[in-house]
């Protein structure tokens, strides 16, 4: 494993206290602001998120839920944006599904700080529905950087609109899941999202097969 403490940002959902690089703030609507990062590091990009006004999500948002976790993790779970709970904290994955993820990474041998995770949307969609395709359009530079910073072995895309957002398709849940196909040439996974294993609890058998080809990549990566 690659070290884990190198920058053990956001841990506490601390956004406040994040200085934010006046050259890394979003320009008037320009997504090519956090393209362009110069060589920013994952604490900067979050600064910059916290500033961000580039969907309509930001009218309802009590917090901009960037993602956290071990910058340097060889796993990344994307799920599909903030819920209730993870608004008012600014943290990823805090609420029920989030019990479930965390149960999904205890089953493969890790615990929660050694894995990163985030959203295709770092805001919260109203009521909870799916985010539209220009919310995540937009922010897709931010994963797209993250995603370019942190460097993972595997990426998790946790239902359908992250699994479709990454693979690019828009087939079923059910005919993705299960199967690799890769995403900046970094192996991608999808799998039900934890909201829909709580609702379903036999999706838990399907995931836990998906989750052992997950654990076997990781464990070939070390070799
Ligand atoms: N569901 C998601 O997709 N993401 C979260 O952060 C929480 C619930």
């Amino acid at each position: 494993m690659r070290p884990r403490d190198l920058n053990r940002y956001l841990e506490d959902g601390g956004w406040d206290s994040s200085p934010v690089p006046p050259d890394l703030l979003p320009k008037a609507g320009a997504a090519a602001a956090v393209s362009e990062a110069p060589a920013g590091t994952l604490t900067a990009l979050a600064a910059t998120s916290q500033e961000c006004t580039l969907c309509r999500l930001r009218d309802g948002r009590k917090n901009v839920v960037f993602g956290e976790g071990d910058p340097g993790a060889k796993l990344m779970f994307i799920g599909e944006g903030p819920g209730a709970e993870e608004d008012r904290t600014g943290r990823p994955f805090v609420g029920q599904a989030g019990q479930i993820l965390d149960g999904m990474i205890f089953a493969i041998g890790l615990e929660r700080r050694e894995v990163y995770i985030t959203n295709i949307v770092k805001c919260r969609p109203p009521g909870n529905r799916d985010p539209k395709d220009d919310e995540v359009a937009a922010c897709a530079a931010y994963l797209d950087r993250q995603i370019e910073l942190i460097q993972p072995e595997v990426l998790v895309a946790l239902g359908k609109p992250a699994s479709h957002r990454l693979t690019g398709t828009t087939k079923p849940i059910s005919a993705l899941r299960g199967r690799w196909s890769t995403y900046q040439g970094i192996p991608l996974m999808p799998v039900f999202h934890p909201a829909y294993m709580l609702r379903t609890p036999s999706a838990k058998r399907e995931t836990w097969e998906d989750l052992k080809m997950i654990l076997k990549r990781l464990e070939s990566s070390e070799d």
